[in-house]
């Protein structure tokens, strides 16, 4: 059986980095839930589906198809054969992601997009409910968390390099605590740190402890 490293924790708190890093370390493919929360609101925005009005993302979701395969250590994606690529990280899709992810149709399609990956070998899994929905059962889960100013601060750095946005600190923060409140309050699989996974804030870690401490303890979780 595949085995599933699961990271969750808040927008900005590091987890692509590490998982990254993981996954490169171990041979593990890396999955970025995420990224199929952000691919289904590019699609509702695409398509002219109000992302406000939870029926219609729901009557919409199951008309989308999300094609998932290996590639260079990573599970890509693809809509009718495109890949997404960097517009699915713009502002007007953090406006409204969290939204689309509330809907319950749209968290089991990508839930199922999710477990389905174990077809293609061991993987390490970031997102909002991979501990506590998608793989609670992986004995490797970890919470990883920052403080509110360094997650917007990394944010901004990013945006900036990628040439995605130039926001502010305080705007990028404003955004990433306005997705924190509706994902940790949603009905269906709110952010929360689940029973037993371990809780790393990386506030002030670097990354490369952030990444020695998980393996350390993913080793000690599989053997
Ligand atoms: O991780 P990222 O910031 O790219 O995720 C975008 C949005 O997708 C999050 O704000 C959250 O609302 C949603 N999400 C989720 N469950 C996951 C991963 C992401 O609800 N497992």
């Amino acid at each position: 059986m595949a085995k599933v490293i699961a990271i969750d924790g808040p927008s900005g708190a590091g987890k692509s980095s590490v998982s990254k890093l993981v996954g490169k370390a171990l041979g593990f493919l890396h999955v970025d839930s995420g990224a199929l929360y952000r691919i289904m609101t590019w699609q509702v925005l695409v398509k002219n589906v109000n992302p406000e009005d939870p029926e219609a993302v729901a009557a919409f979701a199951p008309t989308v198809t999300i094609e998932c395969r290996p590639e260079n250590g990573a599970i890509a994606y693809y809509v009718d054969g495109e890949a997404p690529g960097e517009r699915i990280r713009l502002p007007e899709i953090n406006a409204h992601a969290s939204q689309v992810a509330t809907v319950k149709a749209v968290r089991d399609k990508v839930t199922d997009l999710l477990r389905g990956m174990t077809q293609y070998g061991d993987l390490v899994v970031e997102g909002r409910d991979i501990t506590t929905a998608v793989f609670p059962d992986s004995p490797a889960r970890f919470y990883l968390t920052a403080s509110a100013e360094a997650r917007a601060r990394r944010r901004q750095k990013e945006e900036v390099e990628k040439g995605i946005a130039n926001q502010t600190a305080e705007a990028v923060k404003a955004s990433l605590l306005a997705r924190d409140a509706i994902d940790s309050t949603r009905k269906y699989a709110p952010l929360r740190k689940a029973d037993g996974a371990i809780e790393i804030d990386s506030s002030d870690l670097t990354l490369d402890e952030v990444v020695a401490l998980v393996l350390e303890k993913v080793h000690e979780a599989f053997g």
